[in-house]
């Protein structure tokens, strides 16, 4: 297939997949180029899986625990296979319905590892049957995401050392013992699913917190409910090695200067991602990049004109929504549309149990740009939906301009946190005061309650 395109997309994740929707709806003849399944790392390997997962964790645990409601059950039991038999389900389910948006949008998908070959915009695609093709386009858009970065640490490659990518998929009964380096987003996720399943976890943490880009209360708060239901949590510890004994994989780190070991059936190496360019260019037509990220200017063009790219490649933010809206951005600047504003209000989500959720400034954030801010903070205690479901206690706390009472911030860590959270987008989206949230009639009894009385002063 040697054919004209107005638009090639090199990664069907939810940023490519989305931009050539986009750009299909703007009339562009548009081909979608993808090795693997479509969905990306978010549908195959993160975000979905990850949830499903939780789900499951969740119900086992309300199992658990529904004599408290009354409920009296049998002891439940984990079967891992079925667990991933629905999460594979999930994934099949919505890749279908991603194809037929395609199907529909006329956008061409083309199966196969795509390459830039050069920088008059040619895209070469190698079939898996080693067959290539190419096509020819205006514009290109970069969307290949990115890949577990595993630390040189001594037995990063011993059996039972798994990234996220093969943790997702392990269908063995629960584990005795897990031990997670990192503790950021996937880290702290992951803990959650395995504690709910019974197993005992440890946290290494190199950064003095957990989810350390969050505010500092979200980390604390998650450690000490994480802690109270018995996992192990190290904050300040930086792991030197692993090592395969008898009794499982041991684990050598220093915490205050002092070397400690721990030991577990099996370690998850969640200590970040980078960008995944593998392949992608042919010599001298890769654009300009940093530490493995391609870089972009506001409209997600590369140093290269026409070819742009957009998500976890570019090493700005990884996060499926950011991707998705850069994608956008991107495509309506390709076609001299008024483009929307800048993707700059991003929620972030933590899928814990409570859920953490924050959009816009922190008050720490909002002091380092001189803006004069209060914070106003509420507890769930006093939720009805939530004293009557038995959650943890948690919290909502709105950052605000102290003269105007605009709303800069706001960081959630309660149920439905990560719903909830886009009330708070919108608010900041549309310059909104504490005053008019607090307007707002929210119906009673509900989680989003809490909204009301974290607005009014
Ligand atoms: P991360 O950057 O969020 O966290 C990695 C953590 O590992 C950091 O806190 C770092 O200090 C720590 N670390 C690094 N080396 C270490 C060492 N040797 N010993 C101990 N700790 C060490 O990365 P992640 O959790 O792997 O997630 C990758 C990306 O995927 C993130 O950008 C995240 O936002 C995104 N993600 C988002 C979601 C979500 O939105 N719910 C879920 C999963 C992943």
């Amino acid at each position: 297939m040697n054919e004209h395109f107005d638009l090639t997309v090199i990664g069907a994740g939810p940023g490519g997949y989305e931009a050539a929707l986009e750009a299909a709806r703007l009339g562009f003849h548009t081909a979608l180029v993808e090795k693997d399944a479509i969905g990306g790392t978010c549908l195959n390997r993160g975000c979905i899986p990850t949830k499903t997962l939780i789900h499951s964790a969740e119900c086992y645990e309300g199992i658990k625990h529904s004599a408290r409601f009354g409920i009296q059950s049998q002891e439940p039991s984990v079967d891992m296979k079925a667990v991933q038999q629905h999460k594979a389900e999930t994934i099949a389910s919505l890749q279908t319905g991603i194809a037929t948006r395609l199907k529909t949008a006329k956008v061409t998908v083309c199966q196969g590892i795509g390459s830039v070959v050069s920088d008059g915009l040619l895209v070469r695609v190698t079939a898996p049957d080693g067959t290539a093709f190419d096509l020819e386009s205006d514009h290109i858009l970069l969307a290949t995401g990115s890949t577990p970065s595993i630390p040189p640490i001594p037995g990063s490659d011993l059996p039972g050392v798994m990234t996220s990518d093969e943790l997702l998929s392990y269908d063995g009964a629960p584990f005795d013992s897990l031990l997670i380096i990192g503790g950021g987003v996937i880290g702290v996720e992951c803990a959650g699913i395995w504690q709910a399943l019974g197993t005992k976890v440890t946290i290494l943490e190199a950064l003095p917190s957990l989810i350390a880009s969050l505010d500092r209360e979200l980390g604390q708060s998650l450690k000490l409910s994480m802690k109270k239901k018995g996992a192990d949590i190290h904050t300040g510890a930086s792991v030197r090695s692993l090592a395969a004994t008898e009794n499982g994989i041991r684990c050598t780190y220093l915490e205050k200067g002092k070397e400690q070991t721990c030991a577990a059936q099996a370690v998850l190496i969640a200590t970040g991602r980078r960008p995944y360019t593998e392949g992608l260019f042919s010599e001298g037509c890769a654009p300009a990049t940093e530490r493995g990220r391609i870089l972009v200017n506001e409209f997600y063009e590369t140093s290269i004109p026409g070819i742009y790219a957009i998500g976890d490649v570019t090493g700005q933010i990884s996060l499926a929504h950011a991707a998705t809206a850069q994608g956008l951005r991107a495509v309506r600047h390709m076609a001299g549309r008024e483009s929307a504003s800048a993707p700059l209000l991003i929620p972030s989500c933590v899928y814990t149990s409570p859920e953490i959720a924050s959009v816009g400034l922190t008050l720490d954030e909002a002091k380092a740009r001189s803006i004069v801010a209060k914070s106003h903070k509420i507890l769930s205690s006093a939720n009805g939906k939530s004293v009557l479901t038995l959650q943890e206690r948690g919290f909502i706390k709105v950052v605000y301009e102290e003269d105007s009472h605009l709303i800069l911030g706001a960081q959630l860590l309660c149920a439905r946190a990560t719903d909830m959270v886009s009330e708070f987008a919108v608010a900041i989206r549309q310059g909104l005061t504490m005053e008019d949230m607090a307007d707002v009639i929210r119906p009673h009894p509900s989680f989003s309650e809490m909204i009301t009385e974290a607005a009014r002063l």
